[in-house]
């Protein structure tokens, strides 16, 4: 077997692979779900309720099937009948830069793939979470949403590729430190500014307005020196019910989100040791931990691309025997699937690491934040139809957060 082939061989297994892993763990995770109400389950959801919450899991769990199976299945003949390469050849017949090809050719792909997940957004928003009572979006906001998604995508995504693809034109194997440079560089500014810049097109960001809960947060924040005039409530409420909080940003470009949802249905002793956790990301460093990960991972994949991305035979594996800069990135992420699904991994594990650091800082530093912790996570769960009992191997690969359960089994534990 020639080496093209064999690439192209690895391509489908690997997508085969991961459609066939991902599946056996969707379908672990549906039976775990469905066990009989534990005791300490039953105080989250009564029997309706879970009864319920199972039913959201399993319409998500065949709903997900279905579009696993589908998305599969046209990447397959995508890549069987090469699409790609058709793509490309059109391209160069009409364009002589190699590097406007490059950017018109991903920018393609980011369009045809942002249209072609709409109608599953759709079912998703307004069959599932609209039967179990989540959705307050309208089709309005919802198209909104998505024309300024892509919008974001394309004019941060086509530029930087322009820069990547324009170093590896120039400088070829040494390209990729150079490249890894400039995407470091733009990491920092997107942790620093991303949320700050990208989140009030989506949502209006407001002070917290004067009255009890105020109080109690200026003199929590105060306490721990966080500035009042970072911390915002946020519209939430226009897309869905469910409850949140969130940290972002870094040094004095830090902000913490309160969803108007969470505002509106926990306490305000909830509230603030909810805020405490989020304040408590910010003390632990955990962007910082977060941004240093992230940019070993693309240091890893930018040094394996220096080595790799010369090769004519992954543009071949393709279908096409002209070799180019894009061709090869994208047979060469296929390749990558293995190891990325492995840094997903980390990734979470890390995350749910720091959740457990930040519940940590809010009972160390709020008083009975313990229990309001505990009332507060119920309360979230039992909003938002949580899945009480989660296969390990699914939360290994998609939990960013602990599964509700162990979050608060850690809380009552008097050692911590
Ligand atoms: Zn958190």
């Amino acid at each position: 077997m020639k080496t093209p082939d064999l690439l192209l061989l690895g391509i489908v297994l690997f997508v085969l692979l991961e459609f066939g892993a991902g599946t056996i763990i969707n379908y672990l995770n549906e039976r775990s779900k469905n066990q009989p109400l534990s005791p300490e389950g039953a105080a989250i959801f009564d029997s309706a309720e879970y009864e319920k919450s199972k039913a959201y899991g399993t319409a998500k769990y065949r709903f997900g099937l279905l579009t696993e199976a589908m998305s599969t299945g046209v990447i397959l003949v995508a890549i069987l009948l090469g699409a790609f390469a058709w793509l490309d050849a059109q391209l160069r017949n009409r364009l002589s830069s190699n590097l406007l090809i490059t950017v018109i050719f991903i920018a393609i792909l980011i369009i045809v793939s942002s249209i072609a997940n709409l109608p599953a957004n759709y079912y998703s928003t307004f069959v599932i979470e609209e039967k179990f009572g989540f959705n307050k979006s309208t089709k309005r906001l919802f198209f909104q949403d998505a024309g300024k998604q892509l919008m974001i995508s394309l004019a941060i995504g086509l530029p930087l590729l322009y820069a990547i693809a324009w170093i590896y034109q120039e400088l070829k194997s040494e390209f990729w430190i150079i490249a890894w440079l400039l995407l470091a560089t733009f990491s920092l500014f997107m942790f620093v500014f991303g949320t700050r810049i990208f989140l009030p097109m989506f949502n209006k960001l407001k002070p917290l307005p004067d009255g009890a809960l105020r109080t109690a947060v200026e003199e929590y924040c105060q306490k721990q020196g966080f500035p009042l005039s970072r911390l915002y409530e946020m519209d939430a409420s226009k897309r869905s019910t469910k409850l949140n909080a969130f940290f972002s940003g870094m040094g004095r470009v830090k902000i913490i989100g309160l969803y108007d949802t969470l505002i509106e249905k926990l306490t305000i002793e909830e509230t603030v040791a909810v805020l405490a956790h989020e304040v408590g990301h910010y003390k632990r460093k955990h962007v910082y931990t977060m941004f240093a990960f992230s940019n070993i991972q693309s240091l890893l994949i930018f040094s394996l691309m220096g080595w790799l991305l010369g090769n004519p035979n992954l543009s071949k594996a393709l279908g096409s025997d002209v070799a180019s800069f894009h061709l090869s990135m994208l047979a060469f992420f296929l390749l990558f699937a293995p190891v990325s699904t492995i840094l997903g991994l980390i990734n979470n594990a890390l995350s749910r690491r720091n959740e457990y650091q930040a519940d940590q800082f809010s009972i160390d530093t709020y008083s009975d934040a313990r229990t309001h912790m505990q009332s507060a996570l119920t309360k979230l769960s039992q909003e938002s139809l949580d899945n009480l009992n989660p296969h390990p191997l699914y939360v290994a690969v998609h939990y960013s957060h602990p599964p509700i359960l162990d979050r608060l089994a850690n809380l009552r534990n008097k050692d911590n």
